[in-house]
């Protein structure tokens, strides 16, 4: 069955009585560009900035990761990372194509220290155009092979020093709602969770929780793990509790700075009041605000006794 498109449905039956500013067909494409090319800004800034805080979290805690992988520090794109109204704005504004292309590049990252420029792509062995993430292109990379790209049609090899990292790909999703979930592969946050969090010590919280739900397990028994539950329905209070503990211990392990990061649920207390007692599926706001603290003062004591920041395991659970 073909839906027909809305306007089709509603058109015909509406007719204003003021008479309306006139538009030019030049003066909408003009500011549609513009709007358009506001958007990728935007995306950009937030992608460099999820990816800056996120790499050094799953860097700094491959020893607590059950698996790890090969980062080189960019973050690819194609057409299908757009949305399907975005395309041709992506192709014309960006270059996005059917096939992967470097799109931002990390500072500091290893991909910077080789040169690697944003267009470039990822060769496999048989010259395919792959991305790191790639199975086989992972393999080169912890073998140290040196690695092929293509740069404006050239193909050329250079030498890529990859990061073992926590094996979890890091996502950002194009959503004004504030959340962030795992599902035991990947890290995801919205950009209404980047654009709610105050500075990098939280966001590197956020990453730290998400993090935990995919090193601890939670995913075996719960599909999606949302950091905050605006209406979900799952039972997973103890495993959000868990995660905000966890995620704690990576962030700080990471040298992100611990004080005041619970702040951010008074903050969404205000933004969203009607959760803030709700517990059906999460642990109240109030408990996560003073969880977080009392896990601060833990870490804060571990530090000052010099002792290993590894969260305290059950004796009956530790790992063998
Ligand atoms: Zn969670």
């Amino acid at each position: 069955m073909r839906i027909l498109p809305v306007a089709l449905i509603l058109g015909g039956c509406a007719s204003v009585s003021t008479q309306l500013p006139d538009i030019t067909a030049p003066q909408l494409s003009a500011e549609q560009t513009r709007q358009e090319v506001l958007a990728f800004e935007n995306l950009d800034r937030l992608q460099q900035r999820l990816m800056q805080v996120a790499l050094p979290v799953l860097k700094a805690n491959t020893e607590l990761c059950p698996k790890t992988r090969q980062s080189v520090g960019v973050v690819m794109h194609s057409l299908k990372n757009y949305p399907k109204s975005l395309h041709p704005a992506a192709k014309r504004e960006l270059n996005a194509g059917v096939e992967p292309t470097v799109r931002l590049i990390i500072n500091g990252s290893a991909a910077e220290a080789a040169g690697i420029k944003i267009g470039d792509q990822f060769l496999s062995s048989e010259g395919k155009v792959t991305t790191p993430t790639s199975k086989a292109f992972q393999s080169q990379l912890k073998a140290g092979e040196p690695i092929q790209i293509r740069r404006g049609g050239k193909d050329m090899a250079i030498n890529l020093k990859s990061e073992t990292v926590c094996g979890y790909k890091v996502r950002l999703s194009i959503s004004s709602t504030i959340n962030a979930y795992a599902d035991g592969r990947h890290i995801t946050m919205t950009s209404g969770m980047m654009n709610f969090v105050e500075d990098d010590d939280e966001l590197a919280q956020i990453v730290g929780h998400e993090l935990a739900h995919n090193t601890m397990g939670h995913i075996r028994k719960i599909i999606t793990n949302f950091v905050v539950s605006l209406g979900g329905t799952r039972y997973t209070r103890p495993f959000e509790t868990e995660a905000d503990y966890v995620g704690m211990y990576y962030m700080v392990r990471a040298g992100y700075n611990p004080d005041d990061v619970e702040e951010f649920w008074r903050r969404l207390a205000l933004n969203s009041p009607k959760y803030v007692a709700r517990d059906k599926t999460h642990p109240r706001f109030p408990n996560r605000y003073l969880s977080l603290a009392a896990t601060r003062e833990e870490i804060k004591a571990k530090q000052a006794a010099g002792l290993p920041l590894i969260p305290n395991f059950k004796a009956a659970e530790k790992k063998s």
